[in-house]
């Protein structure tokens, strides 16, 4: 566990990502007075099993929903990309925009998704972590992007679905904002948290994804001493 950085800065793939990944850590970061920054990589275009849905409605939906969560969270503020969800590359053109953010924020701490983790089958989720590490690579060194910025260094990256476990955060005093701000993603309630809206049974699934979410920080926890965590990887660069 670390103390609350003073900046810190999430990058996700879609909307929702990294309220599931370290939403419980920031929300406590955030009440310690950590300015809390979010970066959301795709337009969240294909969150949905409606074949027949506006995508375009869809995605503003899921901004709308981004941003209630990111204030659930205490955060400061909210970024979006808007790069086509299902379609994430980690090219230059987005390395430079992953760059930029982080040497715009500064963050202390950065925090995003492992690309390293085995037989995660959705390709956003594997680009989105090699962007958070080539953007920390690149914000850095002053000959990457020289017009992005002034380099720029984080202490701390935490790789959150972390294939290799070595880093916790107490998500105990943040569980509750982290389940708050799940909520806020009404567009995924059916298809990832597995709430029908205005169903006969929401108060009862609501009520068991919510054991769900406390289940796995509880697994989390375990073997380090808390009642709830956060698990990551934690790489010094
Ligand atoms: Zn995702």
């Amino acid at each position: 566990m670390t103390d609350a950085p003073g900046r810190a800065l999430a990058v996700g793939a879609h909307p929702d990502d990294i309220e599931f990944g370290c939403g419980a850590t920031l929300a406590r970061w955030a009440a310690a007075g950590t300015e809390v920054h979010l970066l959301v990589l795709t337009d969240g275009s294909k969150g949905t099993w409606d074949a027949d849905a506006d995508l375009e409605a869809l995605a503003r939906q899921r901004r709308v929903e981004q941003r209630d969560a990111a204030a659930a969270l205490g955060a400061s503020s909210v970024e979006f990309l808007d790069l086509v969800d299902g379609e994430l590359t980690a090219g230059l053109a987005e390395r430079a925009a992953v760059c930029k953010a982080i040497r715009r924020l500064r963050p202390d701490t950065l925090l995003g998704h492992d690309p390293w983790k085995r037989y995660r089958i959705h390709p956003d989720h594997r680009r989105a972590g090699e962007l958070v590490l080539d953007g920390v690579v690149a914000a850095r060194d002053p000959h990457f992007f020289p017009e992005r910025g002034a380099p720029h260094r984080p202490a701390r990256v935490l790789l959150f679905e972390a294939e290799v476990v070595d880093h916790v955060e107490d998500a105990g005093p943040g569980l509750d904002a982290k389940l708050a701000a799940l909520l806020c993603h009404r567009s995924q309630w059916r298809s990832t948290m597995r709430i029908t809206p205005g169903g006969a049974d929401e108060e009862a699934e609501r009520t068991a994804f919510s054991a769900r979410v406390r289940r796995e920080a509880a697994s989390a926890g375990a073997g380090w001493g808390l009642a709830a965590a956060e698990a990551f990887k934690r790489l010094d660069p």
